[in-house]
């Protein structure tokens, strides 16, 4: 299953080779204290913000201004289709953005925490909220979002009209679906309010959609009670059959563990987790996942195979930031020591490097090794066909650690492109939602459910975030025709691709894989065709 052309062999010449292998020369000495620094900066306007300034007013004004630039935008002749002006290499995605330019970049300067509803259990922000930001507001108040994407730079906004996954997603879906509703300003200036009662059409386009259909300015998001600590449990497995039968077996389960999470680290070694909230823990078995010194979470998880398994507790926070010095197992390519113990020691607190910072500073040959022999992609597919696409994986990419991540997807009132079962979208869910009386909670999905087949369908995300194997032997090879592969098993299999990356789909491929029929009729409805680009245009392969 190769591209229809043959594409050029990517050879890596000696500099390039060079440039990849000393990236650490530039990451250590420079990009390690500058990320350092960014921190403390924001966190220190973070705390100004929230204690010295009234946020909602403010915001106000800013979605006032955000209107005002459209409205200067139309009477300057409607240059260019509009976007955010956000700079790409800020953006943690692996896409080539090419088409910002002032006349046509919106600037979205929403960085805030706006109030926290305890009675209604929704949290109300801003787009440019981080998961960090986030996680540490919620959690020393007791709360916690259903599903917690584990970068901490990772912006609401993007999670939201973009990507966004995490280990409960077996229970809630992906990120999109915990928001419970959103303020957009739409392409002529308009702000409206989306929700499943109000402008529900757009509200159930919008996951996906990539910012092609207004800029999003608020969103309230659902919470949840929060723990003190996650009771982690690590099955090794040691087969691809064994690890994907016992994913399956544990997100679909009744009353599945809160956490259920994979990693394998060759077809032979794989280390299934899962996780229960848990408020107390046994003392000697608390482990600080995310403290500076600490083993990275994946190298140390490997542990546990040969260990025969284990149990342990993690505090919340440090759950949730377990695979952030890590970035899952990316540091070591770039910072090849960064995981031995004297490294951690003596400048482990400086870990990560922020993405953003090496997006600017990576240059145009790294940024062709990236393209050319390093793989970042998410893969959806339903939960039957996990072992038979990991296998698959196997044999185009070679490529360890696998991560995989079980998700529920919604069959009767999905939300985005994903429409597992193929019926056409309405552009109101079928029996229109009640809105709930004042003070109920508006959580569009129960709690702690066994999985109902008739509403649900499972799915599992299958990521690959690595160099493959045959590059590493030697061999010339060209990651991407491993991904068009990837793509083509995809469109066979009823799965889907995650779109932070470039796609090589033709538009034709890509309206087969994703539904894109009640997105049509909201950007037809909205007259958004010559104002905000399609989405994919938005995602190809340029
Ligand atoms: C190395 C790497 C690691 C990753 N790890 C994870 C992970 O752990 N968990 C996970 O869930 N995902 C992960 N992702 C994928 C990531 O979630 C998606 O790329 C996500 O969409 C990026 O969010 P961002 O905050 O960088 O937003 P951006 O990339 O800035 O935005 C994403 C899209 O949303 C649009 N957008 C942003 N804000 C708005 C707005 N206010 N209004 C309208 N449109 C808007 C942008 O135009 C863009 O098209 C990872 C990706 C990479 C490359």
């Amino acid at each position: 299953m190769q591209s229809e052309t043959p594409r050029p062999k990517a050879e890596i010449d000696w500099l390039t080779g060079f440039l990849i292998r000393h990236r650490w020369l530039l990451v250590v000495p420079v990009l390690l204290p500058l990320s350092f620094v960014f921190e403390l900066l924001m966190s220190v306007r973070d705390f100004y913000v929230r204690t010295l300034r009234h946020a909602p007013k403010k915001h106000d004004a800013r979605v006032r201004d955000i209107q005002e630039q459209i409205r200067r935008w139309q009477e300057n002749g409607s240059k260019g289709r509009l976007c955010t002006a956000r700079p790409p290499w800020m953006s943690i995605s692996t896409r080539m953005v090419k088409y910002k330019r002032p006349e046509n970049s919106i600037h979205i300067p929403l960085y805030d925490i706006l109030s926290l509803d305890i009675e209604r259990r929704v949290v109300r922000v801003e787009p440019r909220v981080t998961v960090g930001q986030l996680t540490a507001y919620l959690v020393p108040r007791g709360w916690t979002l259903p599903v917690v994407p584990e970068l901490n730079d990772l912006t609401v906004g993007g999670l939201y009209v973009g990507y966004g996954i995490e280990v409960s997603a077996h229970k809630y879906g992906l990120f999109s679906e915990s928001v419970q509703s959103c303020d957009v300003v739409l392409g002529d200036g308009r702000l409206v309010h989306a929700s499943p009662y109000e402008d529900a059409g757009l509200f159930n386009a919008l996951p996906w959609s990539q910012g092609s259909l207004g800029f999003v300015v608020a969103m309230e998001i659902a919470i949840i009670p929060a723990a003190r600590f996650v009771h982690l449990t690590y099955h090794p497995t040691h087969s691809i059959k064994e690890a994907c039968e016992l994913m399956q077996r544990e997100a679909c389960r009744d009353n599945p563990a809160e956490f259920v999470e994979g990693m394998l680290f060759s077809p032979r070694e794989g280390v299934v987790t899962t996780g229960v909230f848990a408020d107390t823990a046994v003392p000697g078995k608390i482990h600080h996942a995310n403290r500076w010194y600490a083993p990275w979470f994946a190298s140390r998880s490997r542990r546990f195979i040969a260990a025969g398994g284990g149990d342990e507790f993690i505090p919340l926070t440090h759950y949730y930031q377990r695979h952030v010095r890590g970035m899952y197992w990316e540091s070591e390519l770039i910072v090849p020591f960064g995981n031995r113990p004297w490294f951690r020691y003596l400048l482990g607190w400086m870990m990560p490097p922020k993405i953003s910072f090496l997006r600017l500073t990576q240059g145009e040959r790294i940024r062709r090794y990236y393209d050319e022999k390093h793989v970042v992609q998410d893969a959806l597919v339903p939960v039957e066909h996990m072992e038979k696409t990991v296998c698959y994986f196997d044999r185009i990419f070679e490529a360890y650690p696998v991560w995989l991540c079980p998700m529920r997807v919604n069959r009767k009132s999905p939300r985005g492109f994903v429409n597992p079962d193929g019926r056409a979208w309405g552009d109101r869910p079928k029996k229109p939602s009640k809105r709930p009386r004042s003070g109920v909670p508006t959580m569009a999905w129960p709690v702690g459910p066994t999985l109902n087949e008739n509403k649900h369908e499972m799915y599992v995300d299958v990521a690959v975030v690595a160099v493959p194997g045959p590059i590493f032997r030697g061999e010339d090879y060209n990651a991407m025709d491993g991904v068009r592969g990837m793509e083509q098993f995809l469109l066979e299999h009823r799965g889907y691709q995650a779109l932070y990356s470039v796609t090589q789909m033709s538009a034709d491929e890509f309206r087969r894989m994703f539904d894109c029929t009640l997105y049509d009729q909201v950007r037809h409805r909205y007259g958004l065709d010559n104002v905000f680009m399609d989405v994919y245009e938005k995602v190809r392969l340029t």
